[in-house]
């Protein structure tokens, strides 16, 4: 007798799961939101931070701070159960630590982790926390330099070095898998095509009430706010992977 083959479960994240933990994203910003306070295209742009090297580390100075806040929500948490239950992989694009706060063993971060710095001249990277960086106070704790410090965030116009890992995840989903995607919209990865052109059966829930572009390119749709969604994402991701 041969063992069924293991199912294997993506799931791909985007800014809206965090954002129903209450954190500000760039599609979101408005109002007192720290992106409407700040020019993304200043302070998120790798061609110019080194010039705005103050502005920058203000900005992710007051988003370490806003994480500091925050908790996981129930999306979070049915995540990391699948991670436990399915050796769910878990891809996310944001750069909080939400999921390994839910407890998650390993999170594919492709745009880099917002607890970290970065060294561009010696390539150290190291754990930050949620504090502020004092340009007085922080070296590189390896070159000892200051002005090479970057958070260790993928900025516009930066490589991302971790999408050539993610690229070969999801390309190597076949039929007998599931994808879900969480929260993204599309914007910045294109996930609607994603979802189209792979051969798992798709998932995919926004965490808002409403309808989303990639709405067809998907087998499952399930929308609505993490705590009212979760347990139902739950038991139809138990019912594909255990089917
Ligand atoms: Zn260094």
């Amino acid at each position: 007798m041969t063992a069924a083959p293991q199912r294997r479960l993506i799931l791909f994240s985007g800014s809206g799961i965090s954002a129903d933990s209450g954190l500000d994203t760039f599609r979101t910003s408005g109002g007192e939101s720290l992106w409407a306070q700040y020019d993304p295209e200043v302070v998120c742009n790798f061609d110019c931070w080194e010039e705005n090297f103050v502005l920058v580390h203000d900005f992710y100075s007051k988003r370490r701070e806003e994480l500091g806040k925050v908790a996981p929500n129930p999306a979070h948490f049915v995540a990391v159960d699948w991670e436990k239950r399915y050796n769910a992989e878990l891809i996310t694009q944001n750069v909080d630590d939400l999921f390994e706060r839910a407890g998650a063993r390993y999170v594919m971060h492709v745009h880099g982790f917002l607890t970290a710095m970065r060294c561009v001249a010696c390539g150290a990277q190291w754990y930050f926390g949620y504090r502020r960086f004092d340009p007085a106070a922080d070296r590189c704790p390896k070159c000892g330099r200051v002005e090479t410090i970057k958070p260790n965030v993928v900025f516009f116009n930066e490589p991302a070095p971790r999408y050539a890992e993610m690229w070969r995840s999801l390309e190597s989903l076949t039929d007998e898998d599931v994808l879900v995607a969480i929260g993204t919209s599309g914007l910045v990865l294109p996930i609607g095509q994603i979802a189209r052109r792979c051969p798992a059966t798709t998932v995919l829930s926004n965490l808002q009430s409403a309808e989303s572009p990639s709405d067809d390119d998907f087998d499952y749709v399930l929308h609505g706010h993490a705590a009212e969604i979760a347990p139902k994402l739950d038991a139809l991701i138990k019912a594909l992977m255990e089917s």
